[in-house]
């Protein structure tokens, strides 16, 4: 490909000059510079709460920098409100869509920019003009379709052009591949090289290194809040960006580490179906099981029925058909709690809403599952000796860094509130494990934490169920691996045997489903 258009000897696009937001208690943006040429794909890259959004929403104008200026080819730029910033010419692709549901994707579009005919909103132009912006860029929707009707990827679609069609000269795209299939992947990045042609301005932010490196013309990396380096994709590395982000030499050499020892099946699940909450099949006549020492890596894109598979093997919601049973016994009907005492452990998608009380200590939140038994109480008492002494040893064990038992819950970072769930999950030895999401949002240190305890779950025999939409950490870790779509296994392969492109087919539902390899 012909290199971008870059550095004409006129202003940059886009110039961001000592920025500095606060907020109470963290200086989420300090002193941070960043320049945007025409015709670049500038990556922000940096770890969880690196200050990355922040000056996103700054420069689209929904915070007001305490200090700093923004300037546009040249010209100084005061920000009110996003307004301000789409009238500049700078659309945003928000982390979470804001898209209308209920109107159509061209209605999305235009909306509060209708062309009007009369006093009527002329929807017939609006279809046109979105069909047109869409086979220009090769964005790909149906401007007719519901958005509530439309898949994440055409959601995402309908978004840039919403800001194309409000002549957006610098697009932001704030962690745009998060709900991506690796196909999809590859397509955005596609449309995104051509705007780059087209002569925008990209800034693009992701903490994932090997996209940055495929997309990138130069790439930033912001360290709590402060700007640590931008340089140009030739002679970045992997390893030196991931160095960069953390502040300290990591292996990422996410070497594979199979298991030696597999044992009888733990989990089975047989003929199972789950309704969603609006009572549609979320999951149909599935069949899995997970053995000891084995990690099962249930791969997929999100909304794909993963959720309810867990909710329903964890009692947090009641099958409509089939069997699970955990070491032969029985556990469809099973309640949360007996669930647990049958012998799962649970790492939930979602630690905030089921995994940790913040309100409550490190030790309150270390017995919260069984205070009801010795020795953390008999006969009702509670121990409080005994519970401070397990919380002091799971904090070591895991490396919770940040808090004494004692310390609130809601105190600690997520990487450790994550950790704090990992150690109590696993120190009752259960059977099997369900890690839903165990590594999302955390820091690159915190992850490889995580993965080795899982990884040492298994080897002393457990079973371990992981639910990823990151192929990379399933390709690491998973002995085997089952592709989850539209409520079915669409491929299954063993951990060693799987290659990203079918996996990603499989994800879509482009591969017609087979049997498992005997
Ligand atoms: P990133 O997008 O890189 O993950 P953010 O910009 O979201 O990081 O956050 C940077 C820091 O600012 C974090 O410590 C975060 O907790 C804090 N922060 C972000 N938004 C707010 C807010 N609205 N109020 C208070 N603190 C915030
Ligand atoms: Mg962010």
């Amino acid at each position: 490909m012909a290199p971008p258009n870059v550095s004409p000897s006129g202003p940059p696009l886009l110039e961001l000059r000592g920025i500095t937001k606060r907020f109470p208690g963290v200086v989420a943006n300090d002193g941070i510079d960043l320049d945007l040429r025409v015709g670049e794909v500038h990556a922000l890259l940096g770890e969880n709460g690196a200050g990355k959004s922040t000056l996103m929403n700054v420069l689209y104008g929904l915070y007001h920098p305490d200090e700093g200026s923004i300037l546009v080819r040249g010209e100084p730029l005061r920000l009110r409100s996003p307004r301000d910033a789409i009238e500049a010419g700078i659309g945003m692709v928000h982390q979470h869509f804001q898209l209308i549901p209920v109107l159509t994707v061209a209605e999305n579009i235009v909306l509060a920019e209708e062309p009007h005919r009369g006093p009527l909103m002329d929807l017939r132009s609006a279809d046109r003009q979105v069909a047109e912006l869409s086979s220009r860029y090769g964005l790909t929707v149906d401007p007719r379709q519901r958005v509530e009707e439309a898949s994440v990827g055409q959601q995402q679609r309908a978004e840039i052009l919403k800001a194309l069609y409000r002549q957006a000269e610098v697009l932001i795209l704030d962690e745009p591949t998060a709900v991506l299939s690796p196909q999809e992947t590859e397509e955005l990045f596609t449309v995104l090289r051509g705007l780059r042609e087209d002569g925008r301005g990209i800034i693009f932010i992701s903490h994932k290194l090997t996209e940055v490196l495929e997309l990138a013309d130069r790439i930033t990396v912001l360290r709590r809040g402060r700007r640590v380096a931008t340089m140009p994709r030739e002679g970045a590395t992997r390893e030196s960006l991931a160095e960069l982000m953390v502040g300290r030499h990591v292996d990422l050499s996410g070497t594979r580490r199979p298991t030696r020892n597999i044992g009888r099946p733990v989990l089975e699940i047989a003929g199972l179906d789950v309704d969603d909450d609006r009572g549609l099949p979320a999951v149909r006549d599935l069949a899995v099981s997970v053995r000891a020492g084995e990690v099962v890596a249930v791969a997929g894109v999100d909304g794909n029925g993963q959720t309810e598979l867990v909710q329903a093997i964890t009692g947090l919601r009641r099958p409509a058909a089939g069997r699970i049973a955990l070491a032969g016994r029985d556990i469809s009907r099973a309640s949360p709690r007996q669930a647990l005492r049958a012998g799962i452990g649970h790492i939930p998608e979602d630690r905030h809403r089921h995994g940790l009380v913040l309100e409550f200590s490190i030790a309150e939140n270390v017995v919260i599952e069984d205070h009801f038994g010795p020795p953390v109480a008999t006969g009702g008492w509670m121990h409080p000796r005994a519970m401070v002494d397990r919380a002091a040893r799971l904090i070591k064990a895991f490396d919770v860094r940040g808090g004494s038992p004692e310390t609130q819950a809601g105190a600690l970072s997520g990487g450790n509130q994550q950790k704090l769930v990992c150690a109590r999950e696993m120190d009752r030895s259960p059977a099997l494990v369900i890690a839903a999401q165990p590594t999302r949002g955390l820091d690159i240190g915190a992850v490889e934490f995580v993965h080795d305890r899982l990884i040492a779950q298994r080897d002393a025999g457990g079973a371990v169920l992981l639910v990823s939409f990151e192929l990379d950490e399933v390709l690491e870790l998973a002995d085997r691996i089952l592709v989850m779509y539209e409520g079915r296994i669409a491929l299954e392969r063993p951990g060693d045997g799987a290659t990203r492109e079918e996996l990603g087919l499989a994800m879509t539902g482009s591969l017609a489903a087979e049997p498992a390899p005997a």
